[in-house]
């Protein structure tokens, strides 16, 4: 597996979402006054504006709502080749973009359902991935 790397855009808003996923918790933003999840994490609720904020756990499961398989790698350092990329509606809450991983080519279908799976980086951080639930 290549070594990923923390992204550079790192706000004081997501800091509780990668701390969650360090401890293997899946901690999703939602607005305190109307309870709608925000993703990416915000000062401000894009429904009523509140800055008004509260951290919920999810239990990590959804389904893929699409998916794209990379055939040759956009970076030099992902060499093992295919890999999804796929979109994944957590039950609840907002869609995440991450990665299905023990899946064959051809295998992974749109309304797969999935569930979490907390990949500790050697750079230190946890990254949010997924396998599908029937694995
Ligand atoms: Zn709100």
């Amino acid at each position: 597996m290549p070594e990923r790397t923390l992204p550079r855009v790192l706000d004081t808003h997501a800091q509780a979402w990668w701390d969650g996923l360090r401890k293997h918790r899946l901690l999703l933003q939602h607005c305190a006054d109307c309870g709608h999840p925000r993703m990416p994490p915000g000062p401000i609720c894009p429904e009523c504006w509140s800055d008004k904020h509260e951290w919920r756990a999810h239990v990590g499961t959804g389904t893929v709502t699409s998916f794209v398989w990379y055939m040759q790698p956009l970076d030099p350092r992902f060499t093992e080749v295919p890999y999804n990329v796929s979109l994944v509606a957590l039950d609840g809450g907002p869609v995440v973009v991450s990665n299905v991983l023990d899946v064959a080519f051809g295998a992974l279908k749109i309304g797969d359902r999935v569930r979490a799976r907390f990949c500790d980086e050697p750079a230190g951080f946890t990254s949010l991935m997924f396998v599908q639930e029937n694995a």
